[in-house]
């Protein structure tokens, strides 16, 4: 099986053209519809490159199909690696070469339209782990995100899942402000569980902050007096708040997945995933928060399971998505009712535990055979 993943390197914006950029991104966007032109001013080397690729498309982890007419498509590149004993692997005419000897990454004419001209950055440590653990990078893609110029390299690596131990790692995802619940269950028998959330609170203080600059902003824009020093510095400020509250919801999510991932690894666990996104959307929209910030978490909490399918595969970790109910009860299968402080109860048989637990009690008392049969 070819799992995949990709990292995205910002490049040096004075040293790329932009215009350029998005010239080779309209033509990689009629490429993957199937037309051909061919461009006067684009160099020939990269025209016959993007033409080329056209039957690999498929094989590509950046959609196959451009989501918006002339605007997103990036531009799929071979990759040329030179290992450190000077070996070559890959097209010798490629335009992006990862240089191991040199500890550098170098993109020929595709940063600018100058033959000759080469943009050196350096080697990524991403780069080097993702080689350590026995993948390879053939393909690379150049393109613009918010109007700054990136390069995307795509690891693949050959790897079949492990044959999972008789431990089992549990995931529940929530909605963000109800957190993600992990257990790790050994034997049917629930060795640990955790619900997982980030500090909601200092979250929802550098939204509301971003918010209340951003109508001050709009008054001072109203009166015409946001090209004024303080409106120059109150959208600094924007930027700023706005910046420190995505690197903490992105911060947070590569945690929580680098965690649940070496627990996974660590035990050779077979991991079971509840994603009822839609269903915790439905309960998200009846929750007093504003409306921009369940747009952030809802997006947050597809990352967030993106991401660990993505590490999952790469890593082997065999796993398999599971219906783990919060509302029905583990033990008779009786409607659980709902008590303050999110407690659940069973009037049938007794049964109580607190909701972000009951899923978890679930996959040890319902899936137990399931389980069984597989190993
Ligand atoms: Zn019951």
């Amino acid at each position: 099986m070819i799992a995949r993943r990709a990292v995205l390197i910002k490049l040096p914006r004075d040293k790329c053209d932009v215009k350029y950029i998005r010239r080779l991104m309209a033509l990689a966007n009629l490429a993957y519809r199937g037309f051909e032109i061919w461009a006067q001013d684009v160099p020939g080397t990269i025209q016959y490159q993007l033409y080329s690729f056209k039957n690999y498309k498929s094989s590509l982890v950046f959609g196959i199909v451009p989501k918006k007419w002339f605007a997103e498509t990036w531009i799929p590149l071979k990759v040329l690696r030179v290992y450190g004993d000077g070996s070559r692997k890959g097209d010798r005419n490629a335009l992006v070469a990862l240089d191991f000897r040199n500890s550098v990454i170098k993109l020929r004419q595709i940063c600018r339209s100058e033959p000759g001209f080469v943009v050196e950055i350096p080697m990524s440590s991403w780069v080097v782990e993702r080689m350590r653990e026995g993948g390879d990078i053939k393909f690379a893609m150049i393109g613009l995100k918010n109007d700054e110029p990136y390069l995307a390299l795509v690891a693949e690596r050959d790897v079949e899942p492990y044959q999972p131990s008789n431990y089992r790692l549990v995931i529940d995802v929530n909605m963000w402000n109800n957190g993600i619940t992990w257990g790790l269950i050994r034997d049917g028998v629930i060795v640990k569980w955790k619900p997982e959330r980030p500090n909601l609170r200092e979250i929802d203080n550098l939204y509301n902050l971003s918010v209340r600059l951003s109508r001050e902003y709009g008054r001072l824009k109203r009166l015409g007096l946001n090209k004024t020093g303080e409106g120059k510095e109150l959208w600094r400020e924007i930027k700023r708040v706005r910046k420190r509250f995505f690197a903490k919801l992105r911060d947070y999510v590569q945690k929580l997945v680098h965690k649940l991932m070496r627990k996974a690894l660590r035990h050779k666990a077979f991991v079971v995933i509840d994603d009822m996104i839609e269903e915790s959307r439905r309960e998200l929209i009846e929750e007093k928060l504003p409306k921009g910030l369940k747009k952030l978490y809802l997006m947050y909490t597809r990352r967030f399971v993106r991401l660990l399918i993505t590490q999952l595969k790469w890593y082997g970790v065999p796993y398999e998505f599971r219906r783990l109910p919060s509302t029905v009860c583990p033990m008779c299968e009786h409607e659980l009712t709902q008590l303050h402080g999110r407690v659940m109860v069973c009037e049938n048989c007794g049964f109580k535990a607190p909701r972000d637990k009951v899923p978890i009690v679930f996959a040890t008392l319902r899936l137990t055979y399931h389980a069984l049969c597989l190993t």
